[in-house]
């Protein structure tokens, strides 16, 4: 019998489904006879769920992988440049009310821990700016680069904001037209195969019966094939991170040239925290919150109260306040027979530090990296995939958690039952353990694919008013440390005003690429 693994089938046309089938396609378009065919199956009924508008820097290679001119990206999404987020209302300390958590790893990062020398003289500057420019360029609404710089180049690293939904059509159309990926609208309707064998076949309501060697489960919230056909239970995570809830909403700007800025704004609630997103032409807002601590009608009356503080003039009558409940939690076995869940299908935590889409770009990057040739392959490829998901989903945990274990606020139970030592897992128990004498450094985030480096835990330690024992690494002759790190401090400050001399605002770097790409 051929073994050959040669048809993929991706069951789901929302931001996972459309990013694994192009990586895929994109990256087997040159492998001749060995080049799968790549189908996806998008119901006609069921719409995508249409949130998910803050990325990472790893979206710039996806996008590049796949073969998307970045000014199309702008143009066809209303997108703009994200260089971190801003946490606002966090820490419960009135002194420091709010953080950057920028894109922009700290100046001689790979050789030089900063944390020790900022811990000393944090009268000074906030840890951000201490360490990056970066710090300087968000609070000056600049953009990451110059128009003459290359497309998915910088001067200071950054990801994306952008409209989901236009998002989903773009890679629709580049993967059918550029990448040859078969399209199919069409509800599946019923599996064909054992539970505890390998799928065969998918059927539709349209009748028509889609063979397969490997499937993909990229239908959302529903599960489709790994929840319900595998029954992969969802291991819930809410005895950890509580948030269950998110209103969103979209808020159209006053005028046309409006300033965009180039964080997500994340500011703290009594019962959750509301993201802000600057996109072209209008804001993505949300409230995500805890309902076992706040009733919806709160939770409504908290960001229509925040929609009406930030956009005065807004009508808020005529906006739409959509609620979106979710199960905060993961699936421990994502990868089954010949059956891999990306996406929601997999898992979703909550959208704090916006890491769903990075996740999703991690895993569709691991199946067409290491894409089995053979069936016999595939079962080692699904081992090694189930083993690199669980670490990556603990460590997500494990930072989200850091957000709240921190917090010093005491407006509500919720921030209390955050706090709790009970809730927070031990892998975090054990670093905090740890930092409170030797500072977050390369050990702690060890490996080549970590969601978090070290240097993420430092700058939310920090920008929290996180206050260690002892502030150096072991070892380190704190005179010696003291006096790189002063002329390191140097180097950053004098390299911050060159670039805030030189970028654009985000507004005039987007509308420049836009009219450059149409006029070519
Ligand atoms: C409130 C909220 C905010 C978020 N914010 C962020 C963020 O800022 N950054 C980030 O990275 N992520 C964020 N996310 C997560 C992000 O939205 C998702 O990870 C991302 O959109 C991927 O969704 P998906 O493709 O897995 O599912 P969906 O978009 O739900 O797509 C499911 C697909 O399955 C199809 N389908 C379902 N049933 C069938 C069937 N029977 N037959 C055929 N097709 C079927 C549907 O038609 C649809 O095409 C957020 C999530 C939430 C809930």
């Amino acid at each position: 019998m051929d073994q050959s693994i040669r048809k993929v089938v991706i069951v789901g046309g929302g931001t996972a489904g459309w990013i694994t089938a192009c990586l895929i396609a994109a990256e087997h378009r040159n492998a001749g006879e060995r080049r799968p065919e790549v189908t996806l199956i998008e119901s006609p009924d069921v719409p995508i769920i249409g949130v998910g508008e803050g990325t990472w820097p790893s979206m710039r290679l996806t996008l590049q992988k796949i073969g998307i001119a970045e000014a199309d990206l702008l143009r066809e999404c209303g997108a703009s440049f994200k260089q971190g987020t801003e946490f606002v209302g966090w820490s419960g300390d009135d002194a420091a009310p709010e953080y950057y958590h920028p894109f922009s790893f700290p100046i001689e990062y790979s050789n030089t821990n900063l944390a020790g020398f900022w811990l000393e003289h944090r009268d000074r500057s906030s840890f951000a700016e201490l360490v990056t420019p970066q710090a300087k360029v968000i609070s000056a609404g600049l953009a990451p680069k110059q128009v003459e710089t290359p497309e998915y180049a910088f001067a200071v690293n950054y990801g994306y904001h952008f409209d989901a939904g236009k998002f989903a059509m773009l890679l629709h159309r580049h993967g059918v037209e550029e990448l040859g990926i078969k399209y199919v609208s069409a509800n599946v309707v019923q599996i064909d195969g054992e539970p505890g064998g390998d799928i065969q076949a998918v059927n539709l309501d349209s009748g028509a019966s889609i063979e397969g060697d490997l499937f993909v489960d990229c239908t959302g919230q529903r599960s489709l094939l790994i929840g319900d056909h595998y029954g992969v239970e969802l291991q819930s995570i809410k005895d950890q991170l509580f948030n269950d809830t998110a209103i969103a909403v979209q808020v159209p700007y006053p005028q046309a040239d409006t300033p965009i800025r180039s964080v997500t704004q994340s500011t703290a609630t009594k019962a959750g925290w509301i993201w802000d997103i600057g996109l072209q032409g209008r804001r993505g807002i949300g409230h995500v919150y805890a309902s076992d601590y706040l009733s919806h009608e709160d939770a409504l009356s908290i960001v229509r109260e925040y929609v009406a503080d930030t956009s005065p003039g807004a009508d808020l009558d005529e906006l739409t306040f959509r609620k979106i409940p979710f199960e905060p939690g993961y699936r421990s076995e994502l990868w089954v027979n010949n059956c891999v869940a990306v996406g929601l299908s997999a898992g979703f935590v909550e959208p704090l530090e916006a890491s769903a889409l990075a996740l999703i770009e991690q895993s569709a990057g691991i199946i067409s990296k290491q894409f089995p040739v053979n069936r016999e392959i595939m079962s080692v490829v699904a081992r090694r995939f189930n083993q690199r998901m669980q670490y990556h989903w603990e460590r997500l945990i494990e930072f989200l958690k850091l957000h709240y274990v921190l917090s010093q606020r005491t407006d509500s139970e919720y921030w209390a039952a955050c706090r709790d030592p009970e809730t927070c897992p031990q892998g975090l128990r054990d670093k905090l353990t740890v930092w409170e004498q030797q500072p977050p450094w390369h050990d702690d985030s060890p490996r080549v694919d970590e969601l978090f480096p070290s240097a993420s835990y430092q700058y939310v330690l920090y920008g929290m008013g996180f206050t260690p024992s002892y502030p150096f690494l072991p070892g380190v002759e704190p005179d010696r440390d003291r006096k790189r790190a002063e002329e390191l401090a140097r180097t950053n400050f004098d390299k911050t005003q060159r670039v805030l001399n030189f970028l654009p605002t985000n507004r005039e770097l987007i509308d420049a690429m836009i009219s450059q790409r149409e006029v070519a």
